[in-house]
C-alpha cells in the first residue's frame, strides 16, 4: 500500500487540523493522543512521510526513535508512571488505524490496565494541561 497524504497526522502536519503540540524540530512532531489510553499518551510521528515502518527509510527512522527516547523520558517524569510502553502499529490487522508512521508513548502505573486503543475522546481542556506538564519536563 502507498503512502496517502489524506489521513489525519498528514493533516495536523499541514496546519489544516490543531493539535496538543508537546514537541516539534525539523524531522519530527510530537502531540497528544485526543484518544488516550492512559493520562500523558502521545504521539510522534516524523515529518516524512510514510505509511508506517514497514515502508519508512532507515534515515527517517534513525532521526525519529532519540525523539520518541526524549519523549518516552519526559512523559515518565510529567505523569509521574512507574513504566512507559511503546508501541507502533503496521496495517489494521496489526490496529494501525492512521496511515502515517507513528509512535504511541504511553505512561503505565502498576497494576492499572489500559484504556481501550481508539476508545473514548478526552477533553480539550485535560489534553491542553497534558501537553503543557510534558512541555515543561523537557525544559526541565
Ligand atoms: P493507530 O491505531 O496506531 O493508527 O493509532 C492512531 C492513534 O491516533 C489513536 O490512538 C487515536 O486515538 C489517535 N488519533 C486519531 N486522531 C487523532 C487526532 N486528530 N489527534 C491526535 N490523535 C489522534
Amino acid at each position: 500500500m502507498s503512502y496517502d497524504d489524506s489521513n489525519i497526522f498528514a493533516k495536523i502536519l499541514r496546519g489544516e487540523i490543531p493539535c496538543h503540540r508537546v514537541y516539534e524540530d525539523a524531522d519530527t512532531l510530537a502531540f497528544m493522543d485526543v484518544m488516550p489510553q492512559s493520562p500523558g499518551h502521545l504521539l510522534v510521528i516524523p515529518k516524512t512521510p510514510s505509511r508506517n515502518i514497514l515502508d519508512a527509510d532507515p534515515a527517517t527512522l534513525s532521526k525519529v526513535i532519540p525523539i520518541v527516547q526524549k519523549l518516552a523520558n519526559a512523559a515518565k517524569e510529567a505523569f509521574d508512571a512507574d513504566g512507559i510502553t511503546v508501541t507502533q502499529f503496521n496495517e489494521p490487522a496489526a490496529g494501525q488505524t492512521v496511515y502515517h508512521l507513528h509512535f504511541h508513548i504511553i505512561p503505565r502505573y502498576e497494576g492499572a490496565s489500559l484504556k481501550p486503543h481508539t476508545g473514548q475522546m478526552e477533553d480539550h481542556g485535560v489534553l491542553a494541561a497534558n501537553a503543557k506538564k510534558v512541555v515543561d519536563a523537557l525544559g526541565a
